[in-house]
């Protein structure tokens, strides 16, 4: 795809929105597989399928601060003739050693301890005397209590059929048993059933690391002063902080000048670390415009960069492409702070989900009733405007009107309302599709 017809053709040629997503989409494919500890997983697809090695719980253990009894000891048992067992010993959680309870005996048990045998219900202390020979009154001492005299007695008041407040070894999960498909998305409940089952590791897509670059002679760095014609670099912080979102490893590069060679170095020296690379600025066609003229000029060997027009408002030029030995993906956005971020989200991140190889990689989009008139949208372009949405009313309200320079409305803003292509006015009131920026 180099020589100048090519690229002549697709100068000339406008993608629509959809075209040039799909271009994008089709050139990026999942990354490699890599083995992470569990909570370097987060967030990550497994290409694994995990099957339960051990049973869950892995032996039967109490649900109850309590007694471990035979349910048969204490079937007759009333408030006023409790059932009188003989404690002859106690089993904290995490407990080896279990005494076998024979007929008459109690073993006072911890939530999570391991049934003795003989034993096949558990008695919560709530039910009991505490081991104190009293009243009710001494029970709530008994919780707090240090490990019971063996040889003591506990009054039980109430029957306990067999297997109450027993988790029986198994009944969560059972051993061979499927717990995670490959391609589930790994969130905490998911990383907790991997630790449960005593996974350190598991293998998945990594998420991507995203090198975000900004160019323009005229940036300076937030904190720094502002000489004459020089604004702050904005674009690189909002991209960078777009790409965490979207679930990347984000590298922000400080602003580079309008140079060609500075530009080409800067990009050479940011491939290695790079799964995909993002730029701001200098695609149209002014006469700095170094993105642009850098990028479309590349040999053979470094890659190719397309430059096109999108039939799109705000974002109209962009630029994608494969480059250097590794063949990365580059996008190219426009400069104007408004204009890179819709772009960002419209093709950028959706780049990023592929990569990851999430199921879904678009943003969720949603009808709303319009609150306000939207005049004069351009014809034939789609144009993402600005809103505010009330989910509770279904009403998004345009803010900021059409400025792609306008980074305040940007930031009151949860949502891109969509003007069709072929649409050049909304009315009042009139439904619109909006995206839900999260
Ligand atoms: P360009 O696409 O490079 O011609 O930039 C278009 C407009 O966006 C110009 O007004 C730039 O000053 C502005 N701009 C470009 N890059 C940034 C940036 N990183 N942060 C804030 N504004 C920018
Ligand atoms: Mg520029």
């Amino acid at each position: 795809m180099n020589g100048t017809t090519d690229q002549t053709r697709h100068q000339d040629r406008v993608w629509s929105v959809a075209e040039h997503l799909d271009d994008v989409l089709s050139k990026i494919g999942p990354l490699d597989p890599i083995e992470l500890q569990l909570l370097d997983a987060q967030g990550c697809v497994l290409v694994e399928d995990i099957k339960v090695p051990v049973a869950l719980p892995p032996f039967d253990n109490s649900s109850m601060d309590g007694y471990a009894v035979r349910a048969a000891d204490v079937a007759g048992a009333t408030e006023s003739t409790p059932a009188v067992l003989t404690v002859i010993g106690d089993i904290a959680a995490g407990s080896g050693e279990l005494p076998g309870t024979g007929p008459g005996q109690a073993v006072r048990i911890m939530t999570g301890a391991p049934v003795p045998p003989g034993a096949d219900a558990v008695v919560p202390v709530e039910w009991t005397d505490g081991g104190t020979g009293q009243g009710p009154a001494a029970t709530m001492r008994a919780h707090s209590a240090a490990p019971q005299d063996a040889g003591g007695e506990v009054r039980v008041h109430r029957p306990a059929a067999a297997g109450a407040h027993i988790r029986a070894r198994g009944s969560d999960v059972t051993e061979g048993e499927p717990a995670l498909r490959a391609g589930t998305v790994l969130g905490p409940s998911q990383i907790g059933l991997l630790a449960a089952i005593g996974r350190g590791t598991v293998r998945v897509h990594p998420r991507p690391r995203v090198v975000v670059l900004s160019t323009g002679s005229e940036l300076v760095q937030p904190g720094e002063a502002l000489g004459p014609g020089q604004i702050h670099d904005s674009n690189s912080f909002q991209l960078t902080a777009a790409a965490r979102a979207a679930g990347a490893i984000a590298y922000r590069v400080g602003a580079v000048v309008d140079d060609a060679e500075t530009l080409r170095s800067t990009l050479e020296d940011q491939l290695i670390r790079a799964d995909i690379l993002v730029t701001s600025g200098g695609v149209s066609v002014g006469a700095y415009d170094v993105v642009k003229e850098t990028l479309a000029a590349l040999s053979a060997e470094e890659g190719t960069v397309e430059f096109r027009r999108l039939a799109m408002q705000p974002g109209k030029p962009q630029g994608f492409g494969l480059i250097g030995p590794d063949r990365i993906p580059l996008l190219a956005l426009p400069g104007n702070p408004v204009s890179s971020y819709v772009s960002f989200e419209l093709f950028v991140r959706p780049a990023i989900r592929a990569l990851m190889g999430l199921p879904e990689v678009h943003r969720p989009t949603t009808p709303a009733k319009c609150t306000e008139a939207v005049a004069s949208s351009p014809k034939g372009k789609r144009q993402f405007l600005r809103g505010s949405y009330d989910a509770e009313a279904g009403t998004v309200t345009p803010v900021g009107g059409a400025g792609s320079h306008l980074i305040k409305a940007m930031a009151h803003a949860n949502a891109l309302i969509i003007v069709p292509e072929d649409t050049t006015e909304v009315p009042a009131g009139a439904e619109v599709d909006i995206v839900l920026l999260g």
